[in-house]
């Protein structure tokens, strides 16, 4: 039950994690070096109920549950309040909710129902009370919080592996990963002892986890070089990721063809290419993934071929602005409809992984050429899109100043935890 008490002991939780590390250190310094602060926003306030002699239980439905079995689990025997659930519109939802919903039930001593609520599959909160002359319904629009989480973790063996370590959801990472999509290649640069931050927004709908949404700020740091992105809103309007010095994270090139998944990280293309190792033998740089693995396009162009060639297979050619043009090949298949002449935009899917051609095992042949000659994509600095203008960039660097500092905070969070540990 959502009283004032229960939002002020997420608050004290919130609280006393952050003091826990500032104070003791030592506390978190045999587990891995990640670290979780949370940050809770403002408290909703929400006026205690009169509980004179009403107790409010919670009762999960539970497969094979009718609502008489339910309430009466609840200590309810009311056959009035069971008559108007049975036979009123504006009760049906409670008829919708799927085994493991939390139902609140209050009852007085008598085995009356006095109040019931639970959020809808739509997520209104429904709440139908006992009044003078009968019971009545009202939906309540949720009480949504936002709070700020913020993580970091090392890499050990995988990207993946040092989110579970951190307790970071997939969907995070991989918001992450599309970050630094222009900087970084998820497959071929990450190694053994990078490391990240971020912050991201976790939203809590009456207290209950809802998911996660955007990444406000991030670090990743590759091979000994730092890259830090920072939300900020551009000015015409669009969100987007700029470095603290204002250069935008966007490029005109995403640097891997696929995007980076659970699936196609751990998938390893040791045993299937024997054929051509390097990318100086063969021109490319080789992508490992299970067959109908999504291929995009890595820049907007125009299609040039798509079809079949010797050695390719299936293949699709790209021509980009300037001289720039990507080749994608082995596909399983093309994406439907594709053909020659066709404008693609960054990151549409334009195939499918696959072995056709000149391949020994599932993975994604993909070429890079300056003015026709072959360049090797992951060596290149390729143009990034419009950096924050100098009219804008004071303000620019006094927004994200809160997230410069929780970045830095994680910093040195990881860094004592790190150190103790050696
Ligand atoms: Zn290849």
């Amino acid at each position: 039950m959502p009283t004032g008490g229960q939002w002020l002991l997420l608050a004290v939780f919130g609280l006393t994690t952050v003091a826990a590390f500032g104070i003791a250190p030592d506390t978190v310094l045999d587990t891995v070096p990640t670290t979780r602060v949370e940050r809770v926003l403002p408290v909703p306030q929400i006026v205690a109920e009169d509980v004179d002699a009403v107790y409010w239980r919670e009762e999960r439905v539970q497969r094979g549950d009718t609502i008489g079995s339910l309430l009466a689990r609840a200590g309810v025997e009311d056959p009035a309040a069971m008559g108007y659930l049975r036979s009123a519109p504006e009760a049906r939802p409670i008829y919708q909710l799927r085994p493991g919903r939390p139902v609140h039930v209050a009852v007085d001593d008598a085995g009356d129902l006095v109040a019931l609520r639970f959020r809808t599959t739509g997520n209104d909160e429904l709440v139908i009370e006992r009044g003078d002359d009968g019971f009545r319904a009202a939906r309540n629009v949720p009480v949504e919080e936002v709070r700020t989480t913020l993580r970091t973790g090392e890499i050990r063996s995988s990207l993946f592996g040092a989110a579970d370590a951190a307790g970071i959801p997939d969907q995070v990472i991989i918001a992450l990963a599309d970050v630094f999509a222009a900087d970084i290649d998820f497959y071929h640069d990450v190694r053994k002892g990078d490391r990240f931050a971020v912050v991201y927004e976790t939203r809590f709908i009456d207290g209950e986890p809802a998911g996660t949404g955007r990444i406000l700020a991030a670090e990743f740091i590759n091979g000994g070089k730092t890259y830090r992105a920072f939300q900020w809103r551009d000015e015409a309007g669009d969100v987007g990721y700029f470095s603290d010095e204002g250069q935008a994270s966007k490029s005109a090139f995403l640097r891997s063809p696929l995007e980076f998944s659970r699936v196609t990280s751990g998938f390893t293309m040791a045993r299937f290419h024997p054929l051509l190792r390097t990318w100086r033998e063969h021109k490319g740089v080789d992508y490992a993934a299970p067959t109908g693995t999504p291929v995009r396009a890595t820049a907007d162009g125009t299609v040039t071929f798509a079809g079949w060639q010797n050695g390719y297979g299936n293949v699709v050619f790209i021509r980009h602005q300037g001289a720039y043009s990507t080749v994608y090949g082995h596909l399983s298949k093309l994406a439907a409809n594709l053909k020659v002449a066709d404008k693609v935009g960054q990151g549409d899917t334009i195939g499918y992984v696959g072995m056709t051609g000149w391949a020994t095992g599932p993975h994604l042949h993909y070429e890079f050429r300056i003015a026709d000659q072959p360049h090797d994509p992951l060596a290149l600095d390729l143009p990034t899109a419009a950096p924050v203008t100098p009219e804008r960039y004071a303000a620019f660097k006094e927004g994200i100043a809160p997230l410069v500092d929780s970045l830095a905070l994680a910093r040195s969070l990881a860094g004592t935890a790190l150190a103790a540990r050696e």
